[in-house]
């Protein structure tokens, strides 16, 4: 699997195109349609997947899936997220349709074509922060960046919920790339340290 990285205009979130042959998967939507276009080139698109309801990684969320015509997929719990513009930080931004969805268990293992997709609830950022490991990849969103952790001040954060999300990642998810929500990508053995630094920094 190879991943590309686009760093969008909407506080420099990270979306990802992960490809596999001529098929591709979209991670998180603050870039636009037709940035992403240009990068997935003839590949086919087989879905969208969103880590966390926060408007600079689903404001193009419903135009992605529309130009490609994919499916979004997302925790259950990001419907609340997206419905209100307080919740998801984006003004006036809000999605009410969800037919186009699929709402993913805590931890649901799929299929999209040749992509095997472990996803697993990871709080603490937010109640709906998604983790999906992909070939070794783990797309963490804003739980977790090449240095430091996500906030844990917004709407729905924890600091309690961040540490047990940390603990996860640390324990049960075998992940040798890190793609984080924002920032440069990572590996395996950098986040040791990270991880560790931040699970003693939020047990104490
Ligand atoms: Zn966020």
């Amino acid at each position: 699997m190879q991943t590309e990285q686009i760093i969008s205009s909407l506080l420099e979130s990270n979306t990802f195109i992960a490809k596999k042959n001529n098929e591709c998967l979209i991670i998180d939507a603050g870039a636009q349609p037709q940035q992403i276009a240009q990068k997935v080139a003839n590949h086919k698109v087989l879905g969208l997947l969103l880590t966390h309801g926060h408007y600079d990684h689903c404001l193009h969320a419903v135009e992605i899936a529309n130009h490609f015509g994919c499916k979004i997929f997302a925790s259950k719990k990001i419907v609340e997220t997206l419905s209100d513009p307080a919740k998801n930080y984006g003004e006036t931004f809000k999605i009410e349709d969800f037919s186009n969805f699929v709402l993913l268990e805590d931890e649901q293992e799929f299929s999209l074509g040749e992509f095997e997709i472990a996803a697993t609830l990871l709080p603490g950022h937010s109640k709906c922060s998604m983790g999906y490991l992909i070939d070794g990849t783990l797309f963490a969103g804003d739980v977790l960046f090449s240095q430091g952790i996500g906030r844990t001040d917004l709407y729905g954060g924890s600091k309690q919920q961040m540490l047990q999300s940390l603990i996860t990642i640390k324990e049960r998810i075998p992940f040798e790339i890190l793609a984080s929500g924002h920032g440069d990508m990572s590996n395996a053995e950098s986040q040791k340290r990270n991880l560790n630094l931040f699970i003693r920094f939020l047990s104490r």
